[in-house]
């Protein structure tokens, strides 16, 4: 292969709203058989709205709204984002919290007057009552709970949207002969229903991964074999992208993302991917 060639690739890529971040890329682009995406945000636009509230015993639904608000204040979480803007709309001014702190991957704790307020996974909580955990079942979305003192008294709903592209780009990188995984940290059935809507195999889906675990899940494939590509756009899915053979960024994504990944795609939708791989896989048999 020459240099010269490859470098018409790289530019023909930039000109698609591919950065292509040297030619080695597309090489590792043609081995690639195996393909991760990240749901939030990669799959899903990552615009979350908060949909509904449920509570327990006497708590208002507007005071579980504050309460939850004023502890997400201090995270750039898109589900703190979502709640957030949920209290915003409703008019609501939060109360001031000191003691923030996150537990990535499930949620975040703050102090309101003295009292500690927790918000995130069911996981987090020492109780969390049926009427809650049904709210979460039957209600599509993610569910995290607010509480006080390991007891879970409120549920919070946030939706996500399917991009409305990638069930057509998944199909079409099926075609390019790659299998699809899906790999998130939200729960279960949330991350079943989004492969439902996209066309992945339920067996293919990665689910309540911790985002320090990420990188494991590819790990793990490529010593079943695989030469593996990972799809990100998170803080959390950097690892991940430096550990994939070929670690493609969502050009909305974090600064991290990018930074870790070969291909930044400008474009924030799935089917940049397949227009990478398909270009990449053309600049080569020119060259050969
Ligand atoms: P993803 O893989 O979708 O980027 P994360 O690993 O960031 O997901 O988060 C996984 C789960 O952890 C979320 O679905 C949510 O249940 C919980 N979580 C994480 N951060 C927060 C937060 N700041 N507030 C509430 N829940 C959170
Ligand atoms: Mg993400």
């Amino acid at each position: 292969a020459t240099p010269t060639a490859l470098l018409v690739g790289t530019g023909r890529g930039a000109q698609l709203g591919t950065l292509i971040k040297g030619p080695q890329v597309l090489e590792d682009t043609r081995r690639v058989d195996t393909i991760v995406l990240d749901k939030t945000g990669t799959v899903t636009t990552g615009d979350l709205r908060l949909r509904s509230i449920a509570v327990r015993g006497r708590l208002s639904k507007k005071a579980a709204l504050t309460a939850a608000a004023a502890v997400e204040q201090g995270s750039e979480h898109p589900i703190a984002r979502a709640i957030v803007a949920g209290a915003a709309e409703a008019g609501i001014d939060l109360p001031r919290i000191s003691d923030f702190s996150t537990n990535p991957g499930e949620g975040a704790t703050a102090r309101i007057k003295g009292t500690e307020v927790t918000v995130g996974k069911a996981a987090l909580f020492e109780t969390v009552d049926e009427g809650l955990r049904s709210h979460a079942a039957s209600n599509a979305g993610t569910t995290v709970f607010v509480g006080w003192d390991g007891v879970a008294e409120a549920a919070l709903t946030v939706e996500d949207t399917v991009r409305p592209t990638s069930k057509d780009a998944i199909a079409r990188l099926a075609g390019l002969g790659l299998t699809v995984y899906l790999l998130t940290g939200d729960g279960e059935s949330n991350a079943r229903s989004v492969a439902e809507q996209v066309g992945i195999d339920p067996a293919r889906v990665r689910a309540d991964v911790l985002p320090a675990d990420k990188h494991q899940v590819v790990a793990e494939l490529q010593r079943e074999g695989k030469v593996v590509a990972m799809v990100g756009d998170g803080v959390n899915d950097a690892p991940a992208l430096a550990q994939a053979d070929l670690g493609l960024a969502m050009g909305s994504g974090t600064d991290v993302a990018m930074d870790s990944a070969d291909i930044v795609l400008v474009r924030s939708d799935l089917d940049a991917v397949g227009d990478a791989i398909d270009l990449s896989r053309q600049t080569l048999r020119v060259i050969k």
